[in-house]
């Protein structure tokens, strides 16, 4: 689609939001409903499209992809009135009398573009809080999974008029040229390079934004966590999507004693899941492109490789792969991974920590596996993150009460559940002033009325 394409369909957008169509709760359930309805339809289409563009498997596919989406319309659709309603708050004596409430508005027309890795759920997430809280929609998918970006298409179109939602196609000369727009909101997941580009775009009609980027996620694990079970979450959590997920493990810090056990069960963990031979199992995903193949082939030339390090070039294969204590200044350890590869670094103390993990700009996700609550708290008292999981890795995804999102260069604003709803929507706060009574203390003149203000604001306060 081209500039000239995008200003019309654009154009269209506004026109339909101007028309109050989207301000009714019951036609944003309605079509709400229509997409569930279609989702559950086309099924085994999505599975077989992120067969194709990466060889994501349907359990993988089920759970961190169209799961995820049924359950986000199934809590938006039977919590929507409820989100929606004016919230009354207590007014001001101030302004007494009166009653305040804050309205949850659409913002207009949104702008979401989403990346390659979860290409289905992380176009769909937003949308529907986006739908939800009564905006018109333009989505563009990742180019780099395209029959996923297809499929969604067809999805949408066969749900929405195109003045309502549509979805827009294409690379990164689309994205610029949807960028140029002037939007009411933009949604935008994917690399921290390219959410400063977003970022830059949006100021110049000072639109708001979400950026849902990455980062470099540290995994602490002391020697009184259950090196077991940690080795077998951290595998899960490492090797989903083989490993292409923005809150992955990136490294693991562990304490010096108990690194070599942790490594040996690391490696059990594997082998149960994806065989001696990952390449043939059919649950075991693929590099996306030859761009980010070659970066992480590259990555493997570490010496210190203790597990793994084999690819397939004609297949965008890399087998899980650890990294036993790699200095800090190594590519691998420059920026997020991004790919099966877990550097395992040791640490003595706090300090060491410390010297690590702030290394980094703010990570999205941090993981601390320990039983020790002091130890625990410590850290998340220390470090700047977007979220985590104790005890486990990337599980706080799955609670639609906990917001998820970055800070710094992880990201700014949070989804999920409600707060997908709230991100989409301008809160709008009205007072409503009665009439029956005007205390006079307000107006000029003003003389004598210095201290009866100064009186009646230290009481209030
Ligand atoms: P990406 O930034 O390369 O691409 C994301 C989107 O931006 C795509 O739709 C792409 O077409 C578009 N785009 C690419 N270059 C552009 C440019 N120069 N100008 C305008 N638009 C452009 O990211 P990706 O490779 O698709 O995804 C991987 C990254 O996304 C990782 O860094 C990962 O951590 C991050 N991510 C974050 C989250 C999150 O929820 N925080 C989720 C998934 C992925």
């Amino acid at each position: 689609m081209n500039l000239n394409e995008i200003e019309v369909l654009l154009e269209k957008q506004r026109n339909y939001f101007s028309s109050q169509h989207t301000k009714s709760i019951s036609f944003r359930k309605k079509l709400l409903k229509a997409l569930r309805i279609e989702v559950a339809l086309r099924e085994q289409e999505i599975y077989a499209a992120l067969q194709q563009d990466f060889k994501k498997s349907q359990f993988e596919t089920y759970l961190s992809e169209i799961g995820i989406v049924i359950s986000e319309l199934d809590l938006t659709i039977s919590k929507l009135n409820s989100w929606a309603r004016p919230k009354k708050v207590k007014s001001s004596l101030l302004n007494f009398p009166s009653s305040d409430r804050i309205y949850s508005d659409p913002y207009g027309s949104v702008l979401i573009i989403a990346p390659w890795n979860y290409p289905f759920q992380l176009a769909i997430s937003p949308l529907i809080g986006a739908i939800a809280a009564g905006n018109t929609v333009i989505v563009k998918p990742s180019e780099l999974t395209p029959k996923t970006s297809n499929l969604i298409a067809s999805i949408i179109e066969k749900v929405f008029e195109k003045e309502h939602v549509a979805v827009v196609e294409g690379g990164r000369d689309v994205s610029q040229n949807l960028l140029k727009m002037h939007w009411d909101y933009i949604f935008f997941t994917g690399s921290v390079q390219v959410g400063k580009i977003v970022a830059k775009a949006a100021a110049e009609h000072l639109t708001p934004v979400t950026l849902e980027l990455g980062g470099k996620n540290p995994c602490i694990i002391d020697e009184t966590a259950n090196i077991k079970l940690a080795a077998k979450r951290i595998a899960w959590g490492k090797l989903l999507n083989a490993g292409q997920t923005c809150i992955a493990p990136d490294y693991i810090l562990i304490k010096e004693s108990i690194k070599q056990s942790f490594i040996d069960q690391l490696i059990l963990e594997i082998e149960k899941a994806y065989s001696q031979n990952p390449e043939f199992s059919s649950d075991y995903p693929r590099i996306i492109n030859e761009k980010n193949f070659k970066r992480l082939k590259m990555l493997l030339s570490d010496e210190n490789i203790v597990y793994g390090g084999q690819v397939n070039d004609e297949d965008l294969y890399i087998s899980p792969t650890i990294v036993e204590s790699p200095d800090v200044t190594n590519e691998l350890m420059k920026d997020e991974i991004f790919g099966p590869i877990l550097p395992v670094l040791a640490f003595k103390d706090h300090a060491d920590l410390e010297r690590v993990i702030l290394r980094y700009n703010k990570p999205l996700s941090l993981y601390v596996f320990s039983s020790n609550k002091n130890f625990i708290t410590k850290i998340l008292d220390t470090f700047s993150f977007g979220g985590g999981a104790i005890n486990d890795v990337m599980v706080q995804f799955a609670n639609h009460r906990l917001p998820f999102g970055g800070v710094g260069h992880s990201g700014i604003g949070a989804y999920h559940g409600k707060a997908t709803f709230d991100t989409f929507s301008h809160k709008k706060a009205i007072t409503k002033r009665a009439n029956w009574i005007d205390p006079p203390f307000r107006y000029a003149p003003y003389k004598g009325k210095l201290s009866l203000i100064k009186k009646i604001l230290r009481l209030l306060g």
